[in-house]
């Protein structure tokens, strides 16, 4: 008899309300400080097995399994072996030493190893600075965690997360964290503050390397301290949070996408109490009063975007919402 496993977690986006830049390392990686924030926009990730043996798809019980990945978004994710969700799958089961690989590169043999079939319905915006291929990424390290029971620490997942890219290791914890190093060591804190945002995506496309190499063109950054925002947003104060929230990538953003200004200029015209780029953009966040302050600020500014939407903080991360 056929046996059909399902898990299906899911994955929140973030946002940095504080980006802070240091020089280029030997490593050609640049130092940072951030606060990352998980924001009320969701990817739903799903890992499916179906086993004849009762092993249900178990790396134990299939020892090779071949990736395969479904995604309701365009020709802009990828659906082979380079989309980061077929990479975290590949990480894991490397991870606990059986061998997978993408169904898109199966070969010979490889063509009959059992399936392990990912899912991925997309809500975060791609390639917008919202870490949507991370949080996803992220996304199936838990599912097969939990789908397969292997028991890794929320830490071991961490690790093998950096691997794949330095925002994995913040979306499995979710909340409000500060990020150093990369932005992959991070430290949680503790706050029940609850901010709204909208966040207005737009078609320029602005890669984070290029908008990196920007910034390493641009005279060096003023120093914002990182202690003003981490004190605004444990006070739940968003008059303190929209005078301290700061991202050195904004400039080198605008410098590449001049209208990014133009947008900027104009989300605080309509009433935001700050408006910033989002990571290395382009979309645009404006900070707001109340979800009302946040809806009425969208929609004065819908026509300048690509889409609007109008999120708040999660306080926590990636939920399993079967057991809700
Ligand atoms: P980053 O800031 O990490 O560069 P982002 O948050 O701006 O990324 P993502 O939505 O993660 O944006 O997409 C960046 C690129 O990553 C996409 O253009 C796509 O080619 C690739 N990608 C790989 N896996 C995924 C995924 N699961 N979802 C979205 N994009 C993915």
């Amino acid at each position: 008899m056929l046996i059909t496993l399902e898990t299906h977690v899911r994955v929140p986006a973030k946002i940095n309300l504080h980006l802070a830049v240091g020089p280029l390392r030997d490593d050609r990686y640049h130092e940072i400080t951030t606060i990352f924030h998980t924001v009320s926009l969701f990817d739903d990730v799903t890992v499916v097995t179906t086993d004849e043996n009762g092993r249900l798809g178990h790396p134990a019980g299939a020892r090779h399994s071949r990736v395969r990945l479904s995604h309701n978004a365009g020709p802009e994710v990828p659906g082979d072996g380079s989309n980061l969700m077929v990479r975290a799958a590949t990480a894991l089961i490397a991870h606990v030493g059986y061998t997978a690989v993408p169904d898109s590169l199966a070969v010979g043999e490889q063509e009959d190893w059992p399936l392990l079939d990912l899912g991925v319905c997309k809500q975060i915006p791609v390639a917008a600075g919202m870490a949507g291929g991370s949080a996803d990424a992220a996304g199936t390290l838990l599912a097969l965690n939990r789908h397969w029971d292997l028991h890794l620490s929320l830490d071991t997942l961490a690790s093998i997360g950096a691997t794949l890219g330095a925002d994995v290791p913040f979306c499995l914890y979710g909340g409000t964290a500060l990020g150093t190093g990369t932005g992959s060591d991070v430290v949680p804190v503790a706050t029940r503050s609850v901010f709204h945002f909208v966040a207005g995506t737009s078609n320029l496309s602005l890669a984070t390397p290029a908008v990196y190499a920007a910034f390493d063109q641009l005279p060096p950054p003023q120093p914002h301290p990182v202690d003003e925002v981490l004190q605004a947003v444990t006070a739940g104060d968003v008059a303190r949070l929209a005078e301290a929230m700061s991202n050195d990538l904004e400039p080198a953003a605008i410098a590449l996408r001049p209208e990014i200004a133009h947008q900027l200029k104009a989300m605080e015209r309509a009433g935001a109490l700050r408006a910033m780029v989002s990571g290395s953009g382009p979309t645009i966040l404006g900070l707001a009063e109340d979800a009302g302050h946040a809806q009425t600020i969208a929609q004065e500014c819908a026509p300048l975007f690509k889409s609007t939407h109008v999120i708040s903080s999660t306080l926590s991360g990636p939920y399993w919402p079967n057991q809700l």
